[in-house]
């Protein structure tokens, strides 16, 4: 008889091993993908993703569901679960995480009605946050100096990676770009520059989504480029700077590139990549600001370790980065300075001519929490939130 019964063999691998996945997503058609985009969805439908911060302190994850309506504000959309365990969050035998949402943005990927979600995640139906969860340190200290009226002006710098890893545009096989650093910095043409759609599609995208999104630039290292969130009031700023994240990521996965804010990720030979922080109070703005800000910068330096400890995911990335070259100070030792690039902390020239203004707290590195740096920022400077 032709028609036997095959026996199923077990197979155990049929792709070939390789060091890192492929980014497939910019691959799939954007032409078939828009038909189902088009379609329209029954008028009580709207897709909210809620978005967090997993256990890495670094990474952000995200999930979507349906809601009969719009949130128009973070408590009109409900809590939700997720398995804490599979984003290093909780332990397998105790896995119920909640995601509690805090701001609430437009999704400029599906257009209007949806949703973008940012949330806070707690440890089960509790008030405790997991450890990654900073905002709750950051906004107990703005509610408690709210009359000090706070202000932040972030300056996310980030690295574009090609599908090899290595730096977009960079020579393949692991070679560096020949062009010198000095050229590259808000450059423009092919030989300095790599990855500007990126940039630019993240511009329009973050301020469709209404966040306080105040320019971008290119960086001194080859595909290294900036973006500054503010001049925002209290939570809104490192809100604002984590969801600029997330959207950056949906971008990159349009690319095919991937985003990374390690501090250093080119080794010692190569710039490093940081998230200045613009810290401002009402003080600080008014006349005689200067002396005040004199005064925070003393604090600042007493400080200066316990920032450290907290300024980047891991102390020894932001080390290898504050080494005293490329525009930055040593890791260990504190300084402030008008118009310093190589300062922990620089006022710009203006300010002490004007007698008021703001701090440029240079230290943070590009993969911090700005949740973190802000709510240290206000600490120090003005106080504890239970003071
Ligand atoms: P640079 O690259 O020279 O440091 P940027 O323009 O990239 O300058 O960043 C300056 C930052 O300072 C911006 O993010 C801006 O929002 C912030 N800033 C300006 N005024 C204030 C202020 N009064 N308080 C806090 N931040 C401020
Ligand atoms: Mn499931
Ligand atoms: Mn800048
Ligand atoms: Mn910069
Ligand atoms: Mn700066």
């Amino acid at each position: 008889c032709l028609v036997g019964i095959r026996r199923p063999t077990k197979v155990l691998f049929i792709a070939k091993r390789s060091l890192m996945a492929h980014n497939i997503n910019h691959i799939l058609s954007k032409k078939v993908m828009d038909r189902y985009m088009r379609l329209p969805l029954p008028c009580n439908k709207i897709l909210a993703t809620y978005v967090w911060i997993d256990g890495s302190g670094i990474n952000m994850r995200c999930k979507d569901r349906i809601l009969d309506c719009v949130p128009y504000s973070p408590d009109s959309a409900p809590n939700w679960g997720f398995d804490g365990s599979s984003t290093g969050q909780a332990t397998t035998d105790n896995s119920d995480t909640v995601l509690k949402p805090c701001a609430i943005y437009r999704d400029p990927f599906r257009a209007d009605p949806h949703v973008l979600v940012l949330c806070e995640v707690y440890q089960g139906e509790t008030q405790v946050p997991v450890a990654t969860n900073h905002r709750k340190y950051c906004a107990d200290l703005c509610e408690a100096h709210k009359a000090d009226e706070p202000w932040f002006g972030l300056e996310q710098e980030y690295t574009m990676l090609d599908n090899d890893g290595w730096g977009l545009g960079w020579p393949k096989g692991g070679g560096f770009p020949v062009v010198k650093y000095q050229y590259n910095y808000c450059g423009v043409g092919s030989k300095y520059i790599a990855g500007r759609d990126v940039a630019e599609a993240h511009v329009k995208a973050c301020l469709f989504a209404g966040l306080d999104f105040e320019g971008t630039n290119a960086e001194v290292m080859h595909a290294c480029w900036e973006w500054q969130i503010g001049v925002s009031q209290g939570m809104k700023g490192p809100d604002d700077l984590w969801m600029s994240r997330y959207i950056m990521g949906r971008i990159g996965e349009d690319y095919g590139v991937d985003i990374t804010y390690h501090p250093k990720p080119f080794g010692h030979l190569h710039p490093g990549v940081g998230m200045h922080h613009n810290f401002s109070t009402k003080r600080m703005r008014s006349d005689g600001g200067y002396d005040f800000i004199v005064e925070c910068l003393k604090k600042l330096e007493k400080s200066h370790m316990k920032h450290m400890k907290v300024y980047g995911n891991e102390e020894a990335t932001n080390r290898m980065r504050l080494s005293g070259k490329f525009e930055t100070s040593p890791f260990d030792k504190f300084s402030w300075g008008v118009a310093n690039r190589k300062a922990s902390v620089r006022l710009q020239r203006n300010i002490k001519k004007k007698g008021k203004g703001y701090m440029e707290d240079r230290r943070p590195a590009g993969d911090c929490d700005p949740y973190l740096v802000c709510g240290m920022l206000m600490e120090t400077c003005l106080g504890p939130a239970g003071g």
